[in-house]
């Protein structure tokens, strides 16, 4: 039986329910009356059921499309004004004894070079991504129990951390290792990481047992149920994803909403952000082999019904999107992208040969960071490498309510405001700081408490005469 509830995988990420969920899409795809209503409701801001968001998802009415697709900027705007949240990769180690099949770290891939950084490597990438002017990461690392055992990933996130290279620091660690066990769970909480990102890669329970044939991520329930045991384990903070392209999309956009709802009825709170890669090329991989890839527009609609029905929970996007995609999504969902991100182990240091990559995926979109951070100042965003939440304490159910209070953007913007300054003073190009700097005094006038917008001035000032780290 379908339970929200439930502690079961297959209760709460129930078939039936996916399955009656998009006949009811189906039939209901041209039913003007029913969509509007769904769209009054999304209205509130206060989120949509997956019945409700597969309608729109399923959505065949050309003026109802683009009512969604205007709801969603609008939302999106409302909620994230014009920031974008940056963050880069830190592939630690690709030995891997799992068998995705869409993977080029599966333990039956004998060329593709293995590699595990040692703690001096993970210095000089970790000094090469500060460099950059990067203050947050994503560690990956496959999932090997002798060579990327969970001491490995503590010890190394310790090494991050301690780092303090000129005036860089990273200052959030999000974590995304194969499922584990409440104890580790502990542990990662304890070392100060960030987000606990999962990717479910398909909820679709018989095409993910075929696409894991082997090795401990083969268990369905046992990876399904990770994003609990981590909740059990004092991880506040949460991270969903599916790999669009290995199933039909529409179960999946379905199961993803229900696994978000599963979070929030067991544990109070949904999940902090939500991943949307595509399958991509990479070694032995040839994306079409997978039958279920979506066009742009389909993933367009699937970020814009995602931020509808999820207003409050942020939205990730990878390099492996082109700038084009990239560019589109970012207005109507997107909160955080990936800038000058390399998915090969130790490719911060040194640029690997094509023929001999450790890479995970191909980077569609291989602008530098500081290329990035322009490109968005120029399309009127407000680049960010705010941490302030999470070093605030500001996580979990208490990150939630102030999002849902309409409180947290109070914070968003001044925060934004004076991490773009330090990367405008540390890192950047002299035509990128020249932008930045118009970005960043038509900006401040939004800000609307005087008595914030004063201290912002202030420290804006001092961050220009060397002091650094300020936040709300
Ligand atoms: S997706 Fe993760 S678990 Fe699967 S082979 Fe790749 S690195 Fe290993
Ligand atoms: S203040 Fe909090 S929610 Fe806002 S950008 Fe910073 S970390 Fe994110």
């Amino acid at each position: 039986m379908y339970d929200p509830k439930s502690r079961k995988a297959e209760e709460f990420i129930h078939h039936g329910e996916i399955m009656d969920t998009l006949a009811y899409a189906d039939a209901h795809k041209t039913d003007a009356v029913l969509i509007g209503s769904i769209l009054e409701k999304a209205k509130l801001r206060k989120g949509l059921s997956h019945r409700e968001a597969s309608v729109l998802l399923a959505c065949e009415l050309e003026d109802k499309n683009q009512e969604i697709y205007a709801l969603a900027k609008q939302i999106k705007r409302d909620f994230y004004g014009d920031r974008i949240v940056m963050f880069a990769p830190l592939y630690l180690s690709n030995y891997c004894v799992n068998g995705c099949l869409y993977c080029p770290y599966h333990a039956k891939n004998k060329h593709i070079p293995r590699k595990k950084l040692t703690q001096d490597e993970i210095r000089a990438e970790v000094i090469a991504l500060q460099d950059m002017g990067h203050k947050r990461l994503a560690i990956e690392a496959g999932e090997d129990p002798v060579n990327n055992p969970l001491e490995y990933i503590l010890e190394s996130i310790k090494t991050i951390y301690s780092i303090k290279h000129k005036n860089g620091a990273i200052r959030r660690v999000n974590v995304n290792i194969a499922a584990t066990t409440v104890e580790n769970y502990r542990k990662l909480k304890e070392a100060g990481i960030g987000t606990y990102i999962l990717f479910q890669e398909t909820y679709h329970k018989e095409g993910y047992e075929q696409l894991h044939p082997t090795g401990p991520k083969s268990d369905y329930a046992y990876h399904t149920e990770a994003h609990d045991r981590a909740m059990d384990g004092g991880i506040d903070d949460v991270g969903l994803g599916v790999l669009f392209g290995l199933e039909r999309y529409r179960y999946e956009f379905a199961g993803l909403l229900m696994h978000a709802e599963h979070l929030e009825a067991v544990h109070g709170v949904g999940p902090h952000t939500i991943s949307v890669p595509r399958v991509c090329p990479a070694d032995d991989i040839d994306p079409g082999a997978f039958d279920n890839g979506i066009s742009d527009e389909i993933f367009e609609k699937i970020v814009a019904c995602i931020r509808v029905a999820v207003p409050y929970t942020g939205m990730i996007i990878s390099t492996r999107e082109s700038q084009k995609v990239r560019e589109r999504v970012l207005d109507l969902g997107i909160s955080q992208i990936s800038g000058g991100s390399r998915t090969s182990v130790g490719g911060y240091v040194e640029k690997e040969p094509d023929e001999a990559s450790s890479a995970q995926f191909d980077v569609s979109d291989t602008r530098t960071l500081d290329q990035v951070v322009r490109w968005l100042m120029e399309l009127g965003y407000v680049p960010s490498f705010c941490t302030a939440c999470y070093r605030e304490g500001r996580t979990g159910d208490r990150f939630m309510s102030l999002c849902k209070a309409g409180q947290i953007q109070n914070c968003c913007l001044p925060n934004a405001l004076m991490t773009l300054k330090e990367y405008l003073e540390d890192y950047a190009a002299p035509e990128t700081k020249a932008v930045g700097e118009r970005v960043i005094a038509r900006q401040q006038e939004f800000i609307t408490n005087p008595k914030v917008k004063a201290i912002v001035a202030e420290r804006l000032q001092k961050i220009a005469q060397g002091e650094r780290d300020f936040r709300f």
